[in-house]
Protein backbone atom coordinates (compact mmCIF):
# COMPACT_ATOMS: atom_id res chain seq x y z
CA UNK A 1 0.00 0.00 0.00
CA UNK A 2 0.96 3.82 -0.58
CA UNK A 3 -0.57 5.58 2.09
CA UNK A 4 -0.09 9.51 2.34
CA UNK A 5 -0.91 11.70 5.98
CA UNK A 6 -1.61 15.01 4.60
CA UNK A 7 -0.77 17.37 7.91
CA UNK A 8 2.33 16.22 10.31
CA UNK A 9 0.81 17.84 13.69
CA UNK A 10 0.27 15.68 16.88
CA UNK A 11 -2.48 13.56 14.81
CA UNK A 12 -0.99 12.91 11.62
CA UNK A 13 2.31 12.16 13.04
CA UNK A 14 0.28 9.68 15.40
CA UNK A 15 -1.63 8.60 12.27
CA UNK A 16 1.71 7.53 10.65
CA UNK A 17 3.68 5.97 13.58
CA UNK A 18 0.28 3.78 13.88
CA UNK A 19 0.39 2.74 10.15
CA UNK A 20 3.90 1.83 10.35
CA UNK A 21 2.87 -0.69 12.97
CA UNK A 22 0.20 -1.95 11.25
CA UNK A 23 0.94 -2.08 7.69
CA UNK A 24 5.19 -1.97 8.31
CA UNK A 25 5.25 -2.96 4.44
CA UNK A 26 3.56 0.07 3.47
CA UNK A 27 5.22 3.01 1.98
CA UNK A 28 4.03 6.02 4.20
CA UNK A 29 4.68 9.84 3.02
CA UNK A 30 3.60 12.63 5.55
CA UNK A 31 3.01 16.50 4.03
CA UNK A 32 3.34 19.58 5.92
CA UNK A 33 3.51 22.33 4.50
CA UNK A 34 5.66 24.04 7.63
CA UNK A 35 9.29 23.50 7.58
CA UNK A 36 8.91 21.34 10.72
CA UNK A 37 6.78 18.41 12.38
CA UNK A 38 4.50 18.95 15.21
CA UNK A 39 1.89 21.35 13.94
CA UNK A 40 0.83 23.82 16.81
CA UNK A 41 2.99 22.07 19.25
CA UNK A 42 6.51 23.53 19.43
CA UNK A 43 8.46 24.18 22.35
CA UNK A 44 11.21 27.15 22.26
CA UNK A 45 14.45 27.53 24.06
CA UNK A 46 15.58 31.00 25.16
CA UNK A 47 18.28 32.04 27.53
CA UNK A 48 17.41 29.11 29.75
CA UNK A 49 14.14 29.65 29.81
CA UNK A 50 11.94 26.50 27.79
CA UNK A 51 8.81 28.46 26.08
CA UNK A 52 6.05 26.25 25.00
CA UNK A 53 4.43 28.05 22.37
CA UNK A 54 0.89 26.54 22.31
CA UNK A 55 -0.15 23.16 24.60
CA UNK A 56 2.10 23.14 27.89
CA UNK A 57 0.77 19.88 29.04
CA UNK A 58 -1.94 17.14 28.62
CA UNK A 59 -4.37 15.22 30.51
CA UNK A 60 -3.52 11.68 32.35
CA UNK A 61 -7.22 10.58 32.69
CA UNK A 62 -7.47 9.88 28.86
CA UNK A 63 -4.48 7.09 28.59
CA UNK A 64 -3.40 7.82 24.93
CA UNK A 65 -0.54 10.46 26.07
CA UNK A 66 1.28 8.56 28.95
CA UNK A 67 1.06 5.18 26.82
CA UNK A 68 2.48 6.70 23.73
CA UNK A 69 5.43 8.39 25.71
CA UNK A 70 6.38 5.00 27.12
CA UNK A 71 6.21 3.71 24.36
CA UNK A 72 8.39 5.93 22.66
CA UNK A 73 10.49 5.59 25.74
CA UNK A 74 9.63 8.78 27.50
CA UNK A 75 8.52 7.43 30.16
CA UNK A 76 11.75 9.20 32.31
CA UNK A 77 10.54 12.55 30.79
CA UNK A 78 6.94 12.56 31.67
CA UNK A 79 6.94 15.63 34.46
CA UNK A 80 3.76 16.13 37.39
CA UNK A 81 2.60 19.20 37.48
CA UNK A 82 4.33 20.67 41.42
CA UNK A 83 2.26 19.63 43.92
CA UNK A 84 2.47 23.15 46.02
CA UNK A 85 0.81 25.34 43.15
CA UNK A 86 -2.08 22.80 42.44
CA UNK A 87 -4.67 25.22 42.46
CA UNK A 88 -6.56 27.86 39.99
CA UNK A 89 -7.32 31.37 40.82
CA UNK A 90 -10.04 33.20 39.30
CA UNK A 91 -10.33 37.04 38.83
CA UNK A 92 -12.75 38.61 40.29
CA UNK A 93 -13.08 42.37 40.13
CA UNK A 94 -9.07 42.58 38.92
CA UNK A 95 -7.98 40.64 41.98
CA UNK A 96 -7.00 36.73 42.13
CA UNK A 97 -8.99 34.43 44.83
CA UNK A 98 -8.30 30.68 44.58
CA UNK A 99 -10.99 28.23 43.32
CA UNK A 100 -13.13 26.84 45.86
CA UNK A 101 -10.67 23.67 47.00
CA UNK A 102 -12.17 20.63 45.57
CA UNK A 103 -14.23 22.88 42.77
CA UNK A 104 -13.40 20.58 39.26
CA UNK A 105 -14.11 22.12 36.32
CA UNK A 106 -17.93 22.49 36.61
CA UNK A 107 -18.86 21.23 40.18
CA UNK A 108 -17.78 21.32 43.96
CA UNK A 109 -16.81 18.13 45.76
CA UNK A 110 -16.31 19.60 48.62
CA UNK A 111 -18.95 22.19 50.65
CA UNK A 112 -17.64 24.29 52.80
CA UNK A 113 -14.88 25.91 50.60
CA UNK A 114 -18.03 26.72 48.37
CA UNK A 115 -19.85 28.31 51.72
CA UNK A 116 -16.93 30.28 52.58
CA UNK A 117 -15.11 31.35 49.13
CA UNK A 118 -15.23 35.46 48.46
CA UNK A 119 -16.29 34.67 44.86
CA UNK A 120 -20.14 33.87 45.42
CA UNK A 121 -22.62 36.28 47.35
CA UNK A 122 -24.28 34.51 49.99
CA UNK A 123 -27.50 34.24 47.29
CA UNK A 124 -24.90 32.72 44.50
CA UNK A 125 -23.91 29.66 47.26
CA UNK A 126 -27.57 28.87 48.42
CA UNK A 127 -28.60 28.31 45.10
CA UNK A 128 -25.25 26.67 43.68
CA UNK A 129 -26.23 24.29 46.87
CA UNK A 130 -29.98 23.63 45.47
CA UNK A 131 -28.22 22.18 43.14
CA UNK A 132 -28.55 18.73 45.72
CA UNK A 133 -32.57 18.91 45.00
CA UNK A 134 -32.52 20.01 41.06
CA UNK A 135 -34.57 17.45 39.46
CA UNK A 136 -32.21 15.70 37.18
CA UNK A 137 -32.46 15.80 33.19
CA UNK A 138 -33.43 12.25 31.96
CA UNK A 139 -32.87 13.11 27.80
CA UNK A 140 -30.55 12.94 25.34
CA UNK A 141 -30.90 16.36 23.77
CA UNK A 142 -28.13 18.45 23.95
CA UNK A 143 -27.84 21.98 25.50
CA UNK A 144 -25.09 24.56 25.61
CA UNK A 145 -22.45 24.86 28.60
CA UNK A 146 -23.99 27.90 29.70
CA UNK A 147 -27.99 26.68 29.60
CA UNK A 148 -26.33 23.29 31.44
CA UNK A 149 -24.86 24.68 34.13
CA UNK A 150 -27.15 27.91 34.72
CA UNK A 151 -29.71 25.09 35.23
CA UNK A 152 -27.97 23.20 37.75
CA UNK A 153 -25.73 25.74 39.80
CA UNK A 154 -27.22 28.87 39.09
CA UNK A 155 -25.86 31.79 37.24
CA UNK A 156 -23.09 32.89 39.59
CA UNK A 157 -21.02 29.73 39.38
CA UNK A 158 -21.58 29.85 35.80
CA UNK A 159 -20.26 33.42 34.93
CA UNK A 160 -17.96 33.24 38.18
CA UNK A 161 -16.31 30.06 38.13
CA UNK A 162 -17.07 27.77 35.03
CA UNK A 163 -17.13 29.88 32.30
CA UNK A 164 -13.99 31.46 32.79
CA UNK A 165 -12.48 27.55 33.39
CA UNK A 166 -14.11 25.91 30.37
CA UNK A 167 -13.42 29.12 28.08
CA UNK A 168 -9.73 29.04 29.28
CA UNK A 169 -9.72 25.94 28.17
CA UNK A 170 -11.64 25.32 24.91
CA UNK A 171 -11.65 29.39 23.62
CA UNK A 172 -15.24 29.02 23.19
CA UNK A 173 -18.13 30.83 23.70
CA UNK A 174 -20.26 28.94 26.34
CA UNK A 175 -23.57 29.97 25.05
CA UNK A 176 -22.98 28.28 21.74
CA UNK A 177 -20.72 25.23 22.93
CA UNK A 178 -22.27 21.76 23.51
CA UNK A 179 -22.38 19.89 27.00
CA UNK A 180 -22.81 16.78 25.18
CA UNK A 181 -19.54 17.41 23.05
CA UNK A 182 -17.30 19.18 25.15
CA UNK A 183 -17.78 17.52 28.86
CA UNK A 184 -20.41 14.67 28.51
CA UNK A 185 -19.53 12.94 32.10
CA UNK A 186 -21.27 15.45 33.83
CA UNK A 187 -24.80 14.80 31.99
CA UNK A 188 -23.92 11.46 32.91
CA UNK A 189 -23.39 12.43 36.32
CA UNK A 190 -26.37 14.25 36.68
CA UNK A 191 -28.61 11.18 34.86
CA UNK A 192 -26.81 8.67 37.16
CA UNK A 193 -26.90 10.70 40.37
CA UNK A 194 -29.46 13.16 40.04
CA UNK A 195 -27.02 15.65 41.35
CA UNK A 196 -23.62 17.02 40.15
CA UNK A 197 -22.58 17.60 43.63
CA UNK A 198 -23.33 14.22 44.91
CA UNK A 199 -21.31 12.71 41.84
CA UNK A 200 -18.63 14.27 42.22
CA UNK A 201 -18.26 13.16 45.79
CA UNK A 202 -18.95 10.21 45.10
CA UNK A 203 -16.32 9.82 42.43
CA UNK A 204 -13.78 12.04 45.14
CA UNK A 205 -14.19 9.31 47.46
CA UNK A 206 -13.96 6.25 44.78
CA UNK A 207 -10.28 7.95 43.57
CA UNK A 208 -9.57 8.07 47.50
CA UNK A 209 -9.91 4.55 47.78
CA UNK A 210 -8.42 3.42 44.41
CA UNK A 211 -5.22 5.41 45.03
CA UNK A 212 -5.30 3.69 48.84
CA UNK A 213 -5.90 0.30 46.74
CA UNK A 214 -2.85 0.99 44.54
CA UNK A 215 -0.36 1.49 47.35
CA UNK A 216 2.39 2.09 45.24
CA UNK A 217 3.04 2.50 41.44
CA UNK A 218 3.11 5.70 39.63
CA UNK A 219 0.16 7.85 39.90
CA UNK A 220 0.32 10.73 37.25
CA UNK A 221 -1.42 14.11 38.50
CA UNK A 222 -3.87 15.23 36.31
CA UNK A 223 -1.68 17.15 33.41
CA UNK A 224 2.07 16.10 32.85
CA UNK A 225 4.53 17.37 30.65
CA UNK A 226 7.75 16.19 28.76
CA UNK A 227 10.92 17.85 30.62
CA UNK A 228 12.52 18.59 27.06
CA UNK A 229 9.08 20.06 26.05
CA UNK A 230 5.91 19.01 24.27
CA UNK A 231 7.64 18.94 20.74
CA UNK A 232 10.26 16.20 22.05
CA UNK A 233 6.89 13.84 21.50
CA UNK A 234 6.51 15.00 18.45
CA UNK A 235 10.37 14.73 17.45
CA UNK A 236 10.28 10.79 19.12
CA UNK A 237 7.07 10.16 16.67
CA UNK A 238 8.59 11.29 13.54
CA UNK A 239 12.09 9.28 14.31
CA UNK A 240 10.42 6.45 14.66
CA UNK A 241 8.31 6.83 11.02
CA UNK A 242 10.40 5.26 7.71
CA UNK A 243 13.58 7.25 6.51
CA UNK A 244 11.83 9.82 3.79
CA UNK A 245 8.42 9.48 4.74
CA UNK A 246 7.81 12.83 6.47
CA UNK A 247 7.84 15.65 3.66
CA UNK A 248 7.83 19.09 5.65
CA UNK A 249 7.78 21.94 3.61
CA UNK A 250 5.71 20.20 1.12
CA UNK A 251 2.12 21.95 0.87
CA UNK A 252 -0.52 19.49 -0.55
CA UNK A 253 -2.71 22.06 -2.95
CA UNK A 254 -5.18 20.52 -4.25
CA UNK A 255 -6.30 16.73 -4.26
CA UNK A 256 -8.68 14.30 -6.54
CA UNK A 257 -9.18 10.74 -6.92
CA UNK A 258 -9.17 9.12 -10.66
CA UNK A 259 -11.81 6.63 -12.20
CA UNK A 260 -9.68 3.65 -10.54
CA UNK A 261 -9.55 4.64 -7.05
CA UNK A 262 -6.26 6.13 -6.73
CA UNK A 263 -6.17 9.26 -4.92
CA UNK A 264 -3.86 11.98 -6.22
CA UNK A 265 -1.96 14.80 -4.28
CA UNK A 266 -0.67 17.61 -5.87
CA UNK A 267 1.71 19.58 -3.66
CA UNK A 268 3.81 22.74 -3.91
CA UNK A 269 7.14 23.34 -1.77
CA UNK A 270 7.17 25.81 0.47
CA UNK A 271 10.19 27.46 2.98
CA UNK A 272 12.91 24.31 3.35
CA UNK A 273 12.22 21.07 2.78
CA UNK A 274 12.90 18.01 5.11
CA UNK A 275 12.47 14.18 4.31
CA UNK A 276 12.97 13.65 8.06
CA UNK A 277 12.74 14.75 11.96
CA UNK A 278 13.35 18.33 11.86
CA UNK A 279 13.66 18.81 15.71
CA UNK A 280 10.53 20.55 16.59
CA UNK A 281 12.44 21.94 19.58
CA UNK A 282 13.62 25.37 18.19
CA UNK A 283 16.68 27.12 19.38
CA UNK A 284 16.10 30.99 18.87
CA UNK A 285 19.81 31.77 17.81
CA UNK A 286 19.48 28.42 15.35
CA UNK A 287 15.74 27.91 13.55
CA UNK A 288 16.61 26.86 10.18
CA UNK A 289 17.66 23.11 9.52
CA UNK A 290 21.08 22.96 7.79
CA UNK A 291 20.86 19.46 6.35
CA UNK A 292 17.69 19.91 4.58
CA UNK A 293 17.32 17.76 1.92
CA UNK A 294 14.52 17.57 -0.73
CA UNK A 295 13.30 14.53 -2.13
CA UNK A 296 10.06 15.46 -3.94
CA UNK A 297 10.17 18.41 -6.31
CA UNK A 298 8.14 21.26 -6.79
CA UNK A 299 4.60 21.00 -8.56
CA UNK A 300 4.46 17.35 -8.31
CA UNK A 301 1.71 15.24 -8.28
CA UNK A 302 2.01 11.85 -6.02
CA UNK A 303 -0.28 8.38 -6.14
CA UNK A 304 -1.49 7.27 -3.06
CA UNK A 305 -3.81 4.27 -2.13
CA UNK A 306 -5.36 5.92 0.64
CA UNK A 307 -5.17 9.33 2.16
CA UNK A 308 -5.63 10.88 5.98
CA UNK A 309 -6.25 14.35 6.26
CA UNK A 310 -4.80 15.23 9.67
CA UNK A 311 -5.00 19.07 8.57
CA UNK A 312 -7.43 21.36 10.49
CA UNK A 313 -10.84 20.98 9.09
CA UNK A 314 -11.14 23.93 7.29
CA UNK A 315 -8.38 23.07 5.30
CA UNK A 316 -9.07 19.24 4.86
CA UNK A 317 -12.61 20.64 3.37
CA UNK A 318 -11.19 22.77 0.81
CA UNK A 319 -8.80 19.95 -0.02
CA UNK A 320 -11.55 17.38 -0.64
CA UNK A 321 -14.37 19.80 -1.85
CA UNK A 322 -13.15 18.79 -5.63
CA UNK A 323 -13.82 14.95 -4.98
CA UNK A 324 -16.54 14.84 -1.78
CA UNK A 325 -18.35 18.23 -2.08
CA UNK A 326 -20.65 17.34 0.58
CA UNK A 327 -18.43 16.33 3.13
CA UNK A 328 -16.71 19.09 2.05
CA UNK A 329 -19.92 21.17 3.08
CA UNK A 330 -20.00 19.39 5.98
CA UNK A 331 -16.75 20.19 7.27
CA UNK A 332 -17.23 23.42 7.29
CA UNK A 333 -19.72 23.40 9.66
CA UNK A 334 -17.65 22.88 12.33
CA UNK A 335 -16.60 26.77 13.01
CA UNK A 336 -12.99 27.56 14.56
CA UNK A 337 -11.48 29.93 16.55
CA UNK A 338 -7.87 31.12 16.91
CA UNK A 339 -5.58 32.54 19.94
CA UNK A 340 -2.26 33.93 20.75
CA UNK A 341 0.08 32.97 23.70
CA UNK A 342 2.04 36.08 24.91
CA UNK A 343 5.11 34.61 27.12
CA UNK A 344 6.73 37.20 29.51
CA UNK A 345 10.16 36.47 31.30
CA UNK A 346 11.16 38.25 33.86
CA UNK A 347 13.39 37.87 37.06
CA UNK A 348 11.64 36.76 40.49
CA UNK A 349 12.30 39.58 42.37
CA UNK A 350 10.12 41.59 39.67
CA UNK A 351 7.10 39.55 40.83
CA UNK A 352 5.74 41.08 44.30
CA UNK A 353 3.33 38.59 44.99
CA UNK A 354 3.90 34.81 45.90
CA UNK A 355 1.43 32.20 44.03
CA UNK A 356 -0.24 29.14 45.95
CA UNK A 357 -2.04 28.70 42.01
CA UNK A 358 -0.49 28.04 38.54
CA UNK A 359 -2.65 29.70 36.96
CA UNK A 360 -5.56 32.27 36.18
CA UNK A 361 -8.49 32.43 34.48
CA UNK A 362 -10.48 35.42 33.84
CA UNK A 363 -14.50 35.74 33.74
CA UNK A 364 -15.50 37.29 30.44
CA UNK A 365 -17.76 39.92 33.00
CA UNK A 366 -14.19 41.32 33.75
CA UNK A 367 -13.73 43.09 30.17
CA UNK A 368 -10.28 41.77 30.22
CA UNK A 369 -8.06 41.17 26.49
CA UNK A 370 -6.95 38.21 28.51
CA UNK A 371 -8.54 34.94 28.59
CA UNK A 372 -6.16 33.08 31.34
CA UNK A 373 -2.83 33.36 32.39
CA UNK A 374 -0.24 30.27 33.27
CA UNK A 375 3.17 30.77 35.70
CA UNK A 376 4.58 28.49 34.08
CA UNK A 377 7.57 28.30 35.67
CA UNK A 378 5.81 27.66 38.64
CA UNK A 379 3.89 24.93 37.44
CA UNK A 380 6.63 23.24 36.13
CA UNK A 381 10.08 24.44 37.59
CA UNK A 382 12.37 23.51 34.92
CA UNK A 383 10.61 26.14 32.54
CA UNK A 384 13.29 29.12 33.95
CA UNK A 385 16.52 29.14 35.20
CA UNK A 386 17.33 29.65 39.01
CA UNK A 387 15.79 33.55 40.19
CA UNK A 388 13.63 33.72 36.55
CA UNK A 389 9.42 33.51 36.52
CA UNK A 390 7.57 32.74 33.10
CA UNK A 391 4.33 33.80 32.64
CA UNK A 392 2.03 32.83 29.67
CA UNK A 393 -0.98 35.17 28.47
CA UNK A 394 -3.58 33.76 26.20
CA UNK A 395 -5.76 36.30 24.28
CA UNK A 396 -8.24 35.97 21.58
CA UNK A 397 -11.03 32.66 21.01
CA UNK A 398 -14.55 33.52 20.42
CA UNK A 399 -14.37 36.70 23.09
CA UNK A 400 -11.63 38.93 21.47
CA UNK A 401 -11.33 37.05 18.05
CA UNK A 402 -9.44 40.07 16.68
CA UNK A 403 -6.87 39.26 19.39
CA UNK A 404 -5.56 36.45 17.83
CA UNK A 405 -4.14 37.90 14.93
CA UNK A 406 -2.81 41.21 15.98
CA UNK A 407 0.10 42.35 15.54
CA UNK A 408 3.12 41.19 17.88
CA UNK A 409 3.45 45.03 18.29
CA UNK A 410 -0.17 46.32 19.25
CA UNK A 411 -1.19 42.61 21.09
CA UNK A 412 2.21 42.56 23.86
CA UNK A 413 1.22 45.94 25.52
CA UNK A 414 -2.38 45.42 25.15
CA UNK A 415 -1.91 42.13 27.22
CA UNK A 416 1.41 43.56 29.71
CA UNK A 417 -0.62 46.53 30.59
CA UNK A 418 -4.49 44.06 31.46
CA UNK A 419 -1.57 41.60 33.26
CA UNK A 420 0.05 44.50 35.55
CA UNK A 421 -3.71 45.05 36.65
CA UNK A 422 -3.90 41.75 37.79
CA UNK A 423 -0.63 40.53 38.92
CA UNK A 424 2.15 42.74 41.11
CA UNK A 425 4.73 43.52 39.32
CA UNK A 426 7.88 45.55 38.67
CA UNK A 427 9.47 46.48 35.59
CA UNK A 428 9.86 45.33 31.96
CA UNK A 429 10.12 42.24 31.02
CA UNK A 430 13.17 40.90 30.44
CA UNK A 431 11.96 39.29 27.04
CA UNK A 432 8.24 38.52 25.24
CA UNK A 433 7.54 35.86 22.94
CA UNK A 434 4.54 35.50 20.86
CA UNK A 435 2.54 32.94 19.22
CA UNK A 436 -0.36 33.39 16.88
CA UNK A 437 -2.46 30.08 16.75
CA UNK A 438 -5.49 31.38 14.14
CA UNK A 439 -8.39 29.00 13.24
CA UNK A 440 -6.51 26.07 15.50
CA UNK A 441 -9.48 25.77 18.19
CA UNK A 442 -12.49 23.47 16.76
CA UNK A 443 -15.77 24.76 18.32
CA UNK A 444 -17.95 22.37 19.51
CA UNK A 445 -21.15 23.61 19.06
CA UNK A 446 -24.68 22.22 20.03
CA UNK A 447 -25.40 19.78 17.71
CA UNK A 448 -21.58 18.53 17.06
CA UNK A 449 -21.89 15.16 17.98
CA UNK A 450 -25.04 14.19 15.45
CA UNK A 451 -22.56 16.57 12.92
CA UNK A 452 -19.82 14.78 13.24
CA UNK A 453 -22.19 11.29 13.55
CA UNK A 454 -23.33 12.64 9.66
CA UNK A 455 -19.14 13.18 8.82
CA UNK A 456 -18.42 9.62 9.53
CA UNK A 457 -21.06 8.34 7.68
CA UNK A 458 -20.36 9.99 4.61
CA UNK A 459 -16.53 8.28 4.45
CA UNK A 460 -17.56 5.34 6.26
CA UNK A 461 -17.88 2.98 3.44
CA UNK A 462 -15.01 4.29 1.44
CA UNK A 463 -11.75 2.52 2.75
CA UNK A 464 -9.46 4.76 1.40
CA UNK A 465 -10.32 7.73 3.03
CA UNK A 466 -9.91 8.84 7.07
CA UNK A 467 -9.75 12.13 8.75
CA UNK A 468 -8.42 12.62 11.90
CA UNK A 469 -7.40 15.72 14.51
CA UNK A 470 -8.99 17.66 16.99
CA UNK A 471 -12.46 18.49 15.31
CA UNK A 472 -14.41 15.53 15.91
CA UNK A 473 -14.06 13.53 19.51
CA UNK A 474 -11.62 16.43 22.04
CA UNK A 475 -9.25 18.96 20.98
CA UNK A 476 -6.60 17.48 24.00
CA UNK A 477 -3.04 15.98 22.60
CA UNK A 478 -4.48 12.45 24.05
CA UNK A 479 -7.60 13.20 22.16
CA UNK A 480 -5.56 13.99 19.10
CA UNK A 481 -2.96 10.98 19.19
CA UNK A 482 -6.27 8.85 19.47
CA UNK A 483 -7.36 10.15 16.78
CA UNK A 484 -4.51 9.51 14.32
CA UNK A 485 -4.70 5.79 15.86
CA UNK A 486 -8.11 5.64 14.69
CA UNK A 487 -7.70 7.20 11.47
CA UNK A 488 -4.84 4.53 10.59
CA UNK A 489 -7.09 1.48 11.73
CA UNK A 490 -9.71 2.71 9.79
CA UNK A 491 -7.93 2.53 6.60
CA UNK A 492 -5.94 -0.91 7.87
CA UNK A 493 -9.13 -2.56 8.92
CA UNK A 494 -10.91 -2.52 5.63
CA UNK A 495 -7.69 -2.83 3.40
CA UNK A 496 -7.19 -6.03 5.53
CA UNK A 497 -10.69 -7.50 4.65
C1 LIG B 1 -2.75 27.86 22.12
C2 LIG B 1 -3.13 26.42 22.31
C3 LIG B 1 -2.99 25.84 23.57
C4 LIG B 1 -3.33 24.49 23.75
N1 LIG B 1 -3.15 23.92 24.98
C5 LIG B 1 -3.33 22.59 25.12
C6 LIG B 1 -2.92 21.93 26.30
O1 LIG B 1 -2.36 22.54 27.23
N2 LIG B 1 -3.12 20.59 26.39
C7 LIG B 1 -3.66 19.87 25.36
O2 LIG B 1 -3.83 18.64 25.49
N3 LIG B 1 -4.04 20.47 24.20
C8 LIG B 1 -3.86 21.79 24.06
N4 LIG B 1 -4.19 22.40 22.87
C9 LIG B 1 -4.81 21.60 21.82
C10 LIG B 1 -3.81 20.72 21.06
O3 LIG B 1 -2.52 21.25 21.15
C11 LIG B 1 -4.23 20.63 19.59
O4 LIG B 1 -5.58 20.24 19.50
C12 LIG B 1 -3.39 19.62 18.83
O5 LIG B 1 -2.01 19.84 19.01
C13 LIG B 1 -3.77 19.67 17.34
O6 LIG B 1 -2.98 18.76 16.64
P1 LIG B 1 -3.32 18.38 15.12
O7 LIG B 1 -2.24 17.52 14.65
O8 LIG B 1 -4.71 17.84 15.06
O9 LIG B 1 -3.38 19.76 14.35
P2 LIG B 1 -2.19 20.80 14.03
O10 LIG B 1 -1.21 20.82 15.14
O11 LIG B 1 -2.88 22.06 13.65
O12 LIG B 1 -1.47 20.16 12.76
C14 LIG B 1 -2.02 20.24 11.47
C15 LIG B 1 -0.86 20.32 10.50
O13 LIG B 1 -1.39 20.35 9.16
C16 LIG B 1 -0.52 21.13 8.38
N5 LIG B 1 -1.22 21.55 7.17
C17 LIG B 1 -2.32 22.31 7.06
N6 LIG B 1 -2.69 22.42 5.77
C18 LIG B 1 -1.80 21.71 5.05
C19 LIG B 1 -1.64 21.44 3.66
N7 LIG B 1 -2.50 21.90 2.75
N8 LIG B 1 -0.60 20.67 3.24
C20 LIG B 1 0.28 20.17 4.14
N9 LIG B 1 0.17 20.40 5.48
C21 LIG B 1 -0.85 21.16 5.91
C22 LIG B 1 -0.17 22.30 9.29
O14 LIG B 1 1.02 22.93 8.87
C23 LIG B 1 -0.02 21.58 10.64
O15 LIG B 1 1.33 21.23 10.91
C24 LIG B 1 -3.84 23.73 22.66
C25 LIG B 1 -3.98 24.33 21.39
C26 LIG B 1 -3.61 25.65 21.21
C27 LIG B 1 -3.73 26.26 19.84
Amino acid sequence: MNIAVVGAGISGLSAAYRLGQLVPDATIRVFDRRNRCGGVLETLNRDGFQIEQSADNFITTIPYGVKLCKELGLGEQLIQTNPSVRRTYVVRRGRLHLLPDGFLMMAPTKLLPMAVTPILSPFGKLRAGLELFIPARKDDLDESMAHFVRRRLGREVFERLVEPLVSGVYAADMEKLSVLATLPRFREMERHDGSLIRAMQKQLAANRAAHLAEQSGARYSMFVTLRNGLASLCNSLAAKLQPNSLQTGHEVTKVWKTANGQWVLETKLCGSQTTSNLPTTLDSSTTSNSSAISVLSADRSHHFDAVIFATPIHESSRLLRDSIPKLADKLTEIRHEGTAVVTFAFNSDQIKQSFRGMGFVVPKTEQSPILAGSFSSLKYEHRAPKGKFLIRIFAGGSRFPELAELSDSRLQPILLTAMRKILQINGDPLFTEISHWPRTMPQYHVGHRELVQEIESLISSDPTLALAGNAFHGVGIPNCIQSGFQAAEKLTATSAK
